[in-house]
């Protein structure tokens, strides 16, 4: 079942996109049988379960080395060494803050963290993320940060089941990243576009991401 949900997603969509699986509320056998059909790039949402999944699927025998995790959820500075001991991209660097302790953490610990900048596009005020100011504001002082790389933007459309709302979103997340790279094109470790989910995937590859992160269409409903 996985399997045949990865291979169908696969099928359609172009090889230079990244994909990542969504694995948040499912168990460590999903993952696996993901990883044995393939999947190497996962995604979680809540430090703990993340840094469990982490350590537990190495336990059974899945090499560190082989996999790529990416944390996806709303982080707090108090979690951090749940998640960037074990994180190859944190894609939901959401605030000022965030950054700042992230950038701290890594200096500590003599990393460099890669992450992506949230651009808070959806019309839900719940939903987490800079605005464009406050993003340009930071890479004006990239040199700054020097234990982070900026990787590029990600961005969650408003929840909703009208197609131009959504295209109104990652439009604008789409053009802002272009105006970005041009801005700032020293930076070049900036150039990924994270935007799609389960349902608006492909619309987002019109839109030019170069990640997707799909979790229901994978692994079927999150038991809450
Ligand atoms: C849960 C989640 C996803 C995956 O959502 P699906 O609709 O199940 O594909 C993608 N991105 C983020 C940030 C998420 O929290």
């Amino acid at each position: 079942m996985i399997k045949d949900n990865l291979e169908k997603i696969l099928s359609e969509l172009p090889p230079e996109v990244k994909m990542v699986a969504v694995s948040k509320y499912h168990p460590l056998e999903a993952i696996l049988e993901a990883y044995r059909a393939g999947q190497r790039r996962f995604g979680e949402n809540r430090p703990q379960e993340f840094a469990r999944k982490v350590e537990q699927l190495e336990q059974a025998g899945v090499p560190r080395s082989g996999t790529e995790w990416h944390f996806i959820g709303h982080l707090q500075t108090n979690k951090l060494k749940l998640v960037l001991p074990y994180a190859d991209l944190v894609q939901s660097v959401d605030s000022l803050h965030l950054l700042d302790a992230v950038n701290g953490w890594g200096r500590d610990n003599g990393r460099i963290v890669n992450v992506l900048l949230e651009l808070h596009i959806a019309a839900e005020q719940t939903k987490q993320g800079f605005v464009e100011e406050e993003i340009l504001d930071v890479l004006f002082r990239s040199a700054s940060y020097g234990n982070v790389r900026f990787c590029g933007l990600m961005g969650m459309a408003t929840h909703t089941d009208d197609v131009r709302d959504i295209r109104a979103d990652f439009g604008r997340i789409a053009s802002f990243f272009n105006y970005l790279r041009n801005l700032f094109p020293e930076l070049h470790d900036f150039r990924e576009l994270s935007i799609g989910m389960s349902e608006d995937w492909r619309i987002a590859l019109e839109y030019g991401a170069t990640m997707v992160r799909i979790g229901t269409a994978i692994f079927g409903p999150r038991e809450l």
